[in-house]
């Protein structure tokens, strides 16, 4: 039997990195692979890397061409496998994500324990996992472990540190009809479900060395897409891999100008892509709602909201509803006269709150609400966090909330999704 490696490489806006990982690929020890480089539609940057390695006959490229209004349909990259699946020739096959490299002796490693072990069909290795930062500097890192043999691999071995017979695919689609399953509820962990699927009839074997090495990059999916409900918070400073910032507003994305910069740095929440685009573009903003705003003429404090000003009627409310003053932005008297106006913000010491002002946080009884657009919802504390949500809740009583509604909570979806799955892990 020969020893030829298919190994699929998933690919979409990592230029620098995707770079690192076709070279870690054309430098292996052991040359006889074919090299599947299947491209997401990625951006011009992206494309002109993949260009410069065409001329190689071992690298088969495929560009998906898929459009953002159909991203969210699957989980894309197993939809990329499967398609790359049904042209391999290798008699191994192997798996490589765009932020990841093989180390050299990575397929001779591995192949050699197929050729000791001939009842082995799947192979993992340890892996070194480095955390980049915003600044693209390394800052931290860790080895998973190839602890001994796995019936259970999946939420142990990652994506990029296996390699299983070709045989083995056949198997796999009988009895499940396709190779990966690319369900969009997958999108996390569709390596996971794919390794469950290989354990219905194989252990994976493991090998006790470091063979490749993961970056984790703030946008990718997985940093990326921790603690993300299903529906993105409105007011929050977003942005994707084209490093655009938006304000989101009920369906609709509006960008933002340079001008607020030193309002939304350090406070905009990478998005995934695909969930971005769900978002229509809108107009740019004038100023972004839920933001506290002062003209040069008056002492008046505004708060922005669904495109009026609201007027803080006094100190009370204004240290009530946990503003604070460095928030306040200058801006200047006739813009916030443009600015039509809203209902007025107070607050009475009796503590009955009568149109509060949105995207405030609150305790009631020992949970957190947000209030946005008219409605408390249930928010979990993570997902305030990750959308910088880190006002002091305002303590009240469910008594002084009652007529209001209770909106749909905001959860970290993918929690959820894992819960229910019923996936044994050794
Ligand atoms: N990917 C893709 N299409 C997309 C987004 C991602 O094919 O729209 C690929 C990406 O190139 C990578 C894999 O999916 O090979 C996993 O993505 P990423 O590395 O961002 O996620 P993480 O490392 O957090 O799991
Ligand atoms: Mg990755």
């Amino acid at each position: 039997m020969g020893e030829k490696v298919s190994i699929i490489l998933t690919s979409y806006n990592k230029p620098s990195y995707l770079q690192k990982a076709i070279e870690s690929v054309v430098n292996q020890t052991h040359a006889d692979w074919e090299l599947f480089l299947m491209d997401d539609h990625s951006n011009e940057e992206t494309s002109a890397v993949i260009q410069t390695y065409l001329h190689d006959t071992r690298i088969q490229y495929y560009n998906s061409f898929i459009q953002h209004s159909e991203r969210m349909k699957t989980a894309r990259y197993a939809t990329l496998i499967n398609h790359a699946l049904s042209f391999i020739t290798g008699d191994y096959v192997s798996y490589l994500t765009d932020d990841t490299i093989y180390h050299h002796e990575r397929l001779s490693r591995m192949l050699q324990v197929f050729r000791n072990d001939p009842a082995a069909q799947a192979v993992y290795s340890m892996q070194k996992v480095v955390h980049i930062n915003e600044r693209g500097e390394e800052a931290l890192h860790f080895y998973r472990q190839a602890p001994g043999v796995l019936n259970n691999a999946a939420f142990q071995v990652d994506h990029c540190s296996v390699m299983h017979r070709r045989e083995l695919l056949e198997k796999v689609k009988l009895q499940y009809e396709s190779y990966w399953d690319d369900h969009v509820m997958h999108w996390n962990h569709g390596d996971s479900i794919f390794w469950s699927r290989l354990n219905t009839f194989v252990p994976f074997m493991p090998i006790n060395e470091v063979l490749d090495t993961t970056y984790k990059t703030p946008d990718s999916f997985q940093n990326a897409n921790q603690c993300l409900p299903d529906v993105l918070i409105d007011g929050s400073f977003v942005k994707g891999t084209d490093q655009k910032v938006y304000v989101l507003d009920q369906d609709t994305r509006h960008p933002v100008g340079e001008r607020w910069h030193s309002v939304y740095s350090g406070r905009t929440v990478i998005i995934p892509d695909p969930y971005l685009f769900q978002y229509q573009i809108g107009k740019s903003v004038h100023i972004p709602n839920y933001m506290l705003v002062k003209g040069p003429d008056q002492p008046d404090v505004f708060y922005i909201e669904g495109g009026r000003k609201r007027r803080i009627e006094n100190q009370y409310a204004f240290h009530f509803y946990q503003f604070k003053r460095k928030d306040i932005f200058a801006v200047h008297q006739d813009e916030l006269e443009s600015v039509p106006d809203g209902q007025p913000i107070s607050q009475g010491r009796s503590g009955l709150m009568i149109n509060p002002p949105g995207r405030r946080l609150f305790l009631i009884g020992r949970e957190l609400f947000l209030f946005l657009n008219g409605m408390f919802h249930p928010i979990d504390t993570k997902v305030a966090k990750r959308f910088f949500l880190h006002q002091k809740p305002i303590a009240i009583s469910f008594r002084k909330i009652k007529q209001f509604p209770i909106g749909k909570p905001f959860r970290p979806l993918y929690d959820e999704i894992i819960k229910k799955l019923s996936i044994k892990i050794d």
